[in-house]
């Protein structure tokens, strides 16, 4: 295992915004009740300025405030690690290297675009956000991040991950979150739903609907959201921009880059500045975004116009969807369960740019094994798809004596996942 780190006054000045270097337009998105392009001005019920500003800015270079580069000091820059044992365990030529965002105080790359969004919040006189999450990594990121800048946080936590991940929910509370297990009572959209069913285990749509309701009618309350937005990939390059620097000093640059996909963000903050050479035509490097067999939002699903929630209270955006009333079967362990992607993402995938692949929940617990037992983190689940695609891709390596070099997102560590674990060691995960 070797590191290879940054000095803390290399942490990135800019966000890198790959908006005005996309191959063609993004569509616009949809007003919910009208379904014309989207006024800006009625986004401003659910945003600060300076998000939507981001949403559609042509900048490619977008500063990074001092005040969120003082909260980012807390843990970035982060390492970028070179996984020899895993590569001798392979015994492959291929050199692999992963971006570590586990060590970020929530234990994720969430808090690269919580502590932004909580800032931008702020400074524009807001109160208090609401938001929406499942296993509980954006809910205790935006936890974290509201603490610093005095905004409250209310999170709609899925009930099943309320009831079943109450380490999390203690997370967020423990920053100072009031966190509602959802469907909830509390606004009219999870009453409508708990008429219906009142057994109803939640899901990440219901969620985004109750938080989005909330902030609708309270004008010092805005939403916040954790992944698939512009603004999102753009906070998260970060992780891509440390990860170039660290490379260069190594005189490196990826072949192939890989990363989870449930909204998208983890795998665009890494991809987005790389990509930079690919659309210029500079570098032929390979982007491969790991799915859930069982939630295969970019292989099986349709690149249309969809609602962000279940309700259909949100903008509509184009992007590959499985619907918005899809929730992942029961069995399935390893995160990523959201029925959308990232507009950015969609729109690459599209365009031949990037790959995706779908992979059963037992190969990634296996992989996640294997990368305990020989680099030593335990990775979130999420993350372990990226390591099984990294693990897939080395041993092609193998076969072809290629050298290639393989970098993939680490994006967080697996230490609140453990019944996860469990479930798979005594073999109780099924695909
Ligand atoms: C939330 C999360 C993901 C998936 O979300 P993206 O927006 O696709 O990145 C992946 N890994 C971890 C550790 C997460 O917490």
């Amino acid at each position: 295992m070797k590191k290879i780190l940054l000095e803390d006054h290399e942490i990135p000045k800019h966000w890198y915004n790959i908006l005005p270097d996309l191959p063609s337009p993004l569509e616009p998105p949809l007003d919910p009740e009208t379904k014309q392009p989207m006024n800006p001005e009625k986004l401003k019920a659910l945003f600060p300025e300076a998000l939507i500003e981001q949403e559609m800015s042509t900048e490619r270079w977008i500063e990074i405030p001092s005040e969120v580069l003082d909260v980012y000091s807390i843990w970035r820059p982060t390492p970028l690690i070179r996984a020899t044992n895993l590569e001798e365990f392979l015994d492959t030529p291929a050199k692999i290297y992963y971006k570590y965002e586990g060590i970020a105080p929530p234990g994720s790359h969430k808090p690269n675009t919580a502590v932004p969004q909580a800032y931008y919040n702020a400074k524009e006189g807001i109160k208090k956000l609401t938001t929406e999450t499942g296993a509980g990594q954006w809910g205790s990121s935006l936890a974290f991040a509201g603490q610093y800048f005095g905004v409250e946080v209310k999170v709609y936590m899925v009930k099943v991950s309320y009831q079943q991940k109450p380490y999390r929910r203690i997370l967020m509370e423990t920053w100072g979150a009031n966190v509602i297990p959802s469907p909830s009572p509390y606004t009219k959209s999870g009453r409508k739903i708990l008429e219906q069913d009142p057994d109803n285990p939640g899901s990440l749509g219901i969620a985004i609907s109750e938080a989005v309701e909330e902030a609708l009618e309270n004008s010092d309350t805005h939403y916040a959201l954790g992944s698939v937005l512009n603004h999102v990939l753009l906070h998260q390059t970060v992780i891509g921009l440390e990860a170039k620097k660290q490379l260069a000093k190594v005189k490196h640059y990826p072949d192939i880059v890989i990363g989870s996909v449930g909204g998208g963000s983890n795998f665009g903050g890494l991809a987005l500045p790389f990509m930079l050479e690919r659309l210029s035509g500079d570098s032929c490097t390979r982007f491969i975004a790991v799915e859930p067999a069982s939630c295969p939002t970019l292989t099986k699903g349709k690149y249309e116009y969809d609602f962000g929630d279940t309700v259909g209270f949100t903008p509509l955006m184009k992007m590959h969807t499985l619907g918005h009333d899809f929730i992942p079967p029961s069995i399935h362990a390893g995160g990523l369960r959201y029925h959308g992607m990232a507009p950015i993402v969609s729109k690459l995938y599209e365009e031949g740019l990037i790959e995706a692949v779908a992979v059963p929940q037992t190969a990634i617990f296996k992989a996640a094994v294997d990368f305990a037992r020989t680099e030593g983190i335990v990775p979130a689940p999420e993350s372990a798809h990226a390591v099984k695609v990294a693990i897939d891709e080395a041993l092609k390596c193998r076969e072809t004596g290629e050298q290639k070099v393989i970098l993939f997102n680490l994006s967080g560590h697996g230490l609140l996942d453990l019944t996860a674990y469990q479930k798979y060691l005594e073999g109780e995960l099924t695909d």
